[in-house]
């Protein structure tokens, strides 16, 4: 399906590994101008080289820290006028919400809800003049299906999902959608990082806790970071100009709901 964007700009956070990668590709295979952002220089200049010779479009990159006022001030004097925005940072860490003091929640906030509400607030008045923005917020599944150890993910995500769902209407007669997009388990290093610290803290080895974590999904597998980018790329699509204001679940079946 030809998604009708070729030639539309993106930027592309957290896109040197992942979703936030698989999501690149996706928008770079149909013609977009693509801007990747992540941290590390190496692996992103690697990244943005691999994904221009899988997608035969060039990719730029930039790296920056997207939790950062500066960083996102370099995201943006690279590409200041986007017709795409993907909001995707790390994801904080697990523990007990008894150790986490107010630096901790601070930070879990700045990657996982405020980054994205500042690059909206940058972006969206430039969308709205060109008619024209699709917004995507790499959430979790934990926002629909929330487990203690993952809190600071939780609530970082809910008050963005809470935020999304009122500016989402506002900007809908302008032409601009904003849709979150909330991954099962996939197969990424963070997904590797998660089980891998689980099983460390309960003394059971990897392939067992990774095991587990299959038979959980009704799919039976992991989902894959292409199959991800599929479905950001679909809601910056012409064909997705009527979806805003969703959250919508990848995850093979997991969550147990109706809606
Ligand atoms: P990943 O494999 O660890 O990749 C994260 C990417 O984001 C990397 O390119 C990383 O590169 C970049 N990044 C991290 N922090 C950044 C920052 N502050 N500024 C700019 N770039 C940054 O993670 P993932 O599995 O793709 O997960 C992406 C998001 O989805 C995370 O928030 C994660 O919690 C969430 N999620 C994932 C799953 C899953 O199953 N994979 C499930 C639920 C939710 P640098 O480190 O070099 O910056």
């Amino acid at each position: 399906m030809d998604l009708g964007i070729s030639g539309r700009k993106a930027i592309v956070c957290g896109a040197s590994a992942g979703l936030g990668r698989g999501t690149a590709r996706a928008l770079a295979l149909d013609g977009v101008e693509v801007l990747i952002v992540a941290r590390d220089p190496e692996r992103l200049a690697r990244a943005a080289a691999e994904l221009a010779a899988e997608t035969g479009h060039p990719v730029a990159h930039l790296a920056a820290d997207v939790t950062t006022e500066g960083g996102r001030e370099a995201v943006l004097a690279a590409c200041p006028d986007p017709d795409i925005l993907i909001n995707n940072a790390g994801g904080p860490p697990v523990g007990d919400f008894r150790e986490w003091d107010r630096e901790t929640w601070i930070k879990a906030l700045d990657a996982n809800m405020l980054s994205a509400i500042f690059f909206m607030r940058a972006v969206i008045d430039g969308m709205i003049a060109r008619r024209f923005g699709r917004i995507v917020n790499i959430t979790s599944y934990m926002v629909k299906a929330p487990v203690a150890f993952l809190g600071l993910s939780n609530g970082a995500r809910a008050g963005l999902t809470g935020f999304v769902g009122g500016l989402s209407r506002d900007v809908a007669p302008h032409g601009v959608t904003i849709n979150n997009v909330l991954p099962g388990q996939f197969d990424t290093d963070r997904l590797r990082g998660n089980h891998q610290r689980q099983a460390e803290a309960s003394g059971r080895d990897f392939d067992t806790v990774r095991a587990q974590a299959i038979r959980a999904i009704p799919a039976g597998r992991l989902g894959t970071p292409e199959e991800f980018g599929a479905m950001c790329a679909f809601l910056c699509s012409t064909h997705a100009g009527f979806i805003t204001g969703q959250n919508i679940l990848l995850d093979g079946g997991q969550v147990q709901g109706l809606l």
